[in-house]
């Protein structure tokens, strides 16, 4: 059994996260209950920007708050030193309520409306970070209209494929996001904005992908950045101060992942960005990375409880959670794969293999294909790991079911943070017909 962060087992046999037991979280605040480590994050936290300091690089590191998005992760965020990413005005409006300072926030996104764009000028955020010639012609509208400064990089896609599941690459040339670096987009949109009045172009942004596990991805897009900036330098004079490598560092979900420390990341991304700089004869820039999933992702940890069993003979032992792709979709969207254990009977033998059903109704709602786990009783708590990141973001009210609560634990403290959704809430939307 693998736990994470201040994880431990208590000799009764319950499971404990930041000095609470989760048996005494599910019977008072209810499952599905997305439980974070608090001290996790800062850890994950510190692991990036400590790097970078000690080597004396200037740098931001920015929470790419997509993961999970709530008020109390953003508190955190700048208790901790963090710049944060939004991608849209809903992200955005959630940190400025959380109180994130306004300039430490970087907007992402293939197609921010004009709203959204207002929203962040008129917050002054740090960053917006330029997806497409659209956006180009939107953003000089209305810094034109407003008199208003901005500054922008330019998204570029480096085409550097990291190895990872397809659906979350976006490095290739064949996407959605950014200027092609080789076809001569990303020149065009330099072009259109390095002399701007309004628009401050401070340099270029790649995310090469996700759930990464070696940094010859990371160095290999740091060259073809920085050959680029030289380029640009070499042209026109224009010196980028910034240069944003994105996020997807990779985690451990199951033992199949064998992760990097963030050090190891970071430290190998200042090496490839130093060596491009001197060898391609630009001021080195500073070092922008956004981490998502390596900050929340092992955080974060789901209590259900077990309730329906079905024993296909000869085939599979079903148990059903009280919650599913509602609040996980991951593994039917990726075939995502989850550990878990009985969070009230964790010291148990686990002797039977079981296939872990959502309640939803998709036969592909599965949480998980394959665990050992001791023979489970309906009432038994069942504690998936590694949930923090794209799982309470990426809930849905699929069959009307209200989202989980979120609690967040730290030194023996735990609050809520997020409320469980109620039939009330499910309904707060909704008008009846009026003919
Ligand atoms: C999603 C995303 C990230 C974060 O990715 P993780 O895999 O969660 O680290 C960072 N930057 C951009 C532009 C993204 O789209």
């Amino acid at each position: 059994m693998h736990l994470y962060g201040t994880q431990t087992i208590e000799a009764n046999g319950h499971l404990v996260i930041g000095g609470v037991d989760t048996v005494e979280l599910g019977e008072k605040y209810g499952t599905p209950l997305f439980v974070y480590d608090v001290a996790l994050f800062r850890k994950r936290a510190r692991g990036f920007i400590d790097t970078f300091a000690k080597q004396g690089i200037r740098a931001q590191v920015a929470y790419a708050s997509k993961a999970f998005s709530a008020k109390a992760i953003y508190q955190v965020a700048a208790q901790e030193g963090l710049s944060v990413d939004v991608v849209s005005g809903g992200e955005l409006y959630t940190a400025l309520q959380a109180g994130f300072p306004s300039e430490k926030i970087h907007f992402h996104g293939n197609n921010k409306s004009v709203q959204e764009l207002n929203e962040a000028l008129d917050a002054k955020i740090g960053c917006i970070v330029i997806d497409n010639f659209y956006e180009i012609e939107q953003l000089k509208r209305l810094t034109t209209e407003r008199q208003q400064k901005m500054n922008v990089l330019i998204r570029v896609t480096p085409g550097v494929e990291a190895h990872t599941h397809d659906f979350i690459t976006t490095g290739q040339a064949d996407s959605k996001f950014g200027f092609d670096l080789s076809n001569g987009q990303a020149d065009e949109a330099f072009r259109a904005l390095y002399e701007h009045e309004w628009l401050q172009l401070q340099g270029m942004h790649c995310h090469i992908g996700s759930q990464i596990f070696e940094t010859e991805a990371f160095s290999l897009a740091a060259k073809k950045v920085v050959d680029k900036m030289a380029n640009w330098k070499k042209e026109t004079g224009f010196e980028a101060t910034v240069l944003n490598l994105g996020g997807g560092f990779g985690i451990r979900y199951t033992d199949e992942d064998a992760p990097l420390e963030p050090a190891t990341y970071v430290d190998d991304m200042i090496q490839a960005v130093k060596k491009e700089a001197e060898q391609f004869g630009i001021a080195l820039p500073e070092i922008w990375i956004e981490p998502g999933r390596s900050l929340v992702g092992d955080a974060g940890t789901t209590l259900y409880t077990v309730g329906s069993h079905k024993t296909v003979p000869n085939v599979r032992e079903y148990i059903a959670i009280d919650g599913g792709m509602s609040d996980n979709i991951r593994p039917a969207l990726y075939e995502a794969k989850y550990e878990a254990i009985l969070a009230n009977r964790a010291n148990d033998l686990a002797t039977t293999t079981y296939t872990v059903a959502g309640k939803l109704c998709e036969s592909g709602d599965k949480i998980i294909e394959e665990i050992q786990l001791p023979q489970a009783v309906a009432g038994d708590l069942l504690a998936t790991f590694c949930t923090g990141a794209y799982g309470y973001s990426m809930a849905s009210n699929y069959n009307r079911i209200g989202r989980p609560a979120v609690v967040f634990v730290e030194n023996g403290k735990h609050q809520i943070v997020v409320k469980r959704e109620s039939y009330e809430d499910l309904v707060k939307l909704d008008d009846m017909l009026n003919w």
